[in-house]
């Protein structure tokens, strides 16, 4: 990997930004905080099967970030050659909650407490930006994540007209934290939302949680990847401090 120092210059000279300032952290959920993705595709698997809708599990991986109305109208147009109706995404989304609820319960990513908990004690304002509405995982973040995300801090599903990779996501979390995009740096596991964040001109950092090449994210507009959330927490403090001193 090239040194932070490059990588930050290259970033702030492309964006034309006078220098980064890390007040807040932007985080994604689902693959980033949560080892959920595998159940997500599961859940995702089993009831377009029980609909007749011809799909694989992994390509779920490349929807992620997606709301479940966008995910359920992209396969409805694929194989059905229309759109999707706002009662089916609503059936559909509904029973793939179920089947999410019924798989064994997921964990929180290795490494992702260590990391929320570093931008804790230095103080950066935390938003969950996730393009989930499942109560499943949203009800679990204090318990798993105490003091990480304060009340209201959180971007979800239900809080956009435009699900990832649109901004709107990441612009909405950089208006709770009362943030410009040079002030925000975004974690994220998956390329559609990795271009959501970098879209809204925030630092992104992707990391390579599942089966989404490095490549992919890096395509999609990461300024940095890493290969876990462990490797992330790790140099976390390096990529802080290069920012600061840069
Ligand atoms: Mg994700």
């Amino acid at each position: 990997m090239k040194e932070f120092k490059t990588i930050l210059t290259d970033y702030i000279n492309r964006r034309r930004y006078q220098r980064l300032q890390p007040l807040a952290a932007l985080i994604d959920m689902d693959g980033t905080l949560y080892d959920s993705m595998g159940n997500h595709a599961e859940a995702w698997k089993r009831i377009c099967d029980e609909e007749g809708l011809t799909v694989t599990r992994d390509e779920f991986f490349m929807y992620e970030g997606m709301t479940g109305a966008q995910t359920i109208d992209l396969i409805m147009q694929r194989c059905r050659n229309r759109h999707a109706s706002s009662e089916e995404c609503e059936a559909l989304y509904r029973r793939k909650t179920e089947i999410f609820k019924e798989l064994p319960p997921v964990n929180p990513m290795a490494g992702a407490k260590a990391l929320t908990d570093l931008m804790k004690e230095v103080g950066m304002r935390r938003v969950l930006v996730t393009g989930s509405g499942q109560n499943s995982l949203l009800n679990r973040l204090e318990a798993d994540y105490p003091g990480v995300f304060l009340p209201g801090m959180r971007v979800t599903s239900r809080d956009v007209t435009h699900g990832k990779p649109h901004p709107e996501p990441y612009i909405r979390g950089m208006q709770l934290a009362g943030v410009t995009p040079s002030q925000a740096i975004a974690i994220e596991n998956a390329p559609l939302g990795v271009k959501s964040a970098a879209t809204a001109g925030a630092f992104t950092v992707g990391v390579v949680t599942g089966p989404v090449p490095r490549t992919d994210l890096e395509a999609a507009g990461a300024a940095v990847v890493f290969d876990s959330m462990e490797e992330c927490a790790e140099a976390f403090p390096q990529l802080l401090y290069e920012m600061l001193t840069l």
